[in-house]
């Protein structure tokens, strides 16, 4: 059932002919919490799974009676009661098959603080899966139910980052005399120097680095008192499968998979703009901000895409505009007083539906015969060494 992600977007194909896809969107509403249901806070989101729609309802200030409705279209939309199981299985473990084939993919998470990125990045983790398990956990899962089933060879590394400030954290590197970390650039796209890369033979093995990872994210927050809301991680998975085909030709592919928990959109016009109160109180976060140039830039055609400004959009390049498979998921909440936040989260995300990349295989593929000839070559020269 691997099955390429072109043919499920049939409204991508560009006019040239090259197998274009676009980014895929998805949306996540989460349920009201208890103190919303106690306080009986009015709902103002309907989704509609079926037709992938949801309707946003706001009442016009200062005229109770009258409302607009605003409705939007995604590639698919689930409502308050999807399970983290459904979810995945529905829109992400394709992705994840595609991983496996040698596809890079990205996962982004965007949406305003509260409305439920990492429940769906992270949720809970535990080696054995839970039904509060989010992507991570799964996709994780998901990779080594393949690997352990297959005969060829593979190899699995893993890396967690965070992004502050436009400073990146090594999530993965114990003790105090840390390297920094610098985003490079070469021909076969960006490169980390300085990041710690834990190859990990088992599940077990990958939820231990999550766990540390994670819980040296939340000390830091701690002792610099800052918010996870103005933070982006990132947790990057390279499989690495070696295979030899019938012929007896090795082929190496190699997939690697992005998923971001973004910092919150609160403070992100419906334009992608930072609005000028947050300007005024110096809350800018560049990252965020240079991401929705980069998505305008796309998304009208600009010339130049402003990648290079900001950390983020260094290092996730190639999932905008590039060779990546890349999904959003979009998370609001279903409440009258996030509704500013949540109509700004809904165009954001509507306009990135508009992006288009250029998926392509990392694979290597060694013929016998040209590797005959090497070894035949080497005989030869141990052979001249000798005499
Ligand atoms: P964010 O990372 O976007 O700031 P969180 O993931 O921390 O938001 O979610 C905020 C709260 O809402 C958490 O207590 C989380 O468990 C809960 N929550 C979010 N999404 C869901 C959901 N789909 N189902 C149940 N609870 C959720
Ligand atoms: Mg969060």
């Amino acid at each position: 059932n691997n099955k390429p992600l072109s043919r499920a977007n049939s409204t991508a194909q560009p006019p040239n002919g090259l197998d274009a896809v676009n980014v895929q969107v998805i949306l996540r509403c989460r349920p009201p919490s208890k103190e919303e249901v106690a306080a009986r806070t009015p709902q103002v989101v309907r989704c509609d799974e079926a037709m992938k729609a949801v309707t946003l309802t706001q009442s016009v200030p200062g005229a109770s009676k009258q409302q607009t409705t605003r409705t939007y279209h995604f590639d698919k939309v689930f409502p308050s009661d999807t399970t983290q199981e459904r979810l995945y299985s529905s829109a992400v473990s394709s992705i994840v098959e595609e991983v496996l084939e040698g596809f890079n993919c990205t996962i982004f998470a965007y949406g305003q603080t509260g409305t439920g990125k990492t429940h769906t990045m992270t949720g809970d983790i535990a080696d054995e899966l839970s039904a509060g398990a989010g992507v991570i956990p799964r996709a994780i899962h998901q990779i080594f139910g393949y690997l352990d089933g297959i005969a060829s060879e593979y190899s699995v590394k893993c890396s967690y980052l965070e992004l502050y400030n436009e400073e990146i954290t090594d999530l993965l590197t114990i003790g105090a005399d840390v390297p920094k970390v610098r985003i490079m650039e070469d021909r076969s796209g960006v490169v980390l120097a300085g990041i710690e890369e834990s190859i990990v033979k088992s599940s077990k093995e990958i939820f231990a680095l999550l766990e540390q990872g994670s819980s040296k994210r939340r000390t830091a927050e701690t002792l610099l008192n800052k918010q996870s809301s103005r933070s982006h991680s990132v947790f990057i998975v390279t499989v690495s499968v070696r295979e030899v085909t019938p012929e007896g030709d090795e082929v190496i592919r190699v997939g690697k998979l992005y998923l971001v928990d973004l910092a919150g959109s609160e403070n992100i016009t419906r334009s992608g703009a930072v609005e000028q109160r947050a300007k005024e109180a110096g809350n800018i976060n560049k990252s965020l901000l240079t991401l929705g140039r980069v998505i305008t830039a796309l998304v009208e055609g600009q010339g130049h895409v402003p990648y290079r400004d900001s950390k983020l959009t260094r290092l996730l390049r190639d999932s905008l505009g590039g060779k990546t498979k890349t999904c959003i998921i979009a998370t609001i909440a279903p409440t009258v007083q996030c509704q500013e936040e949540t109509l700004s989260t809904l165009d954001y995300a509507h306009r990135a539906k508009n992006i288009k990349n250029k998926p392509e295989v990392n694979a290597k593929i060694s013929k016998t015969t040209h590797l005959k000839e090497m070894n035949f070559e080497i005989e030869k020269l141990k052979q001249m060494l000798i005499a």
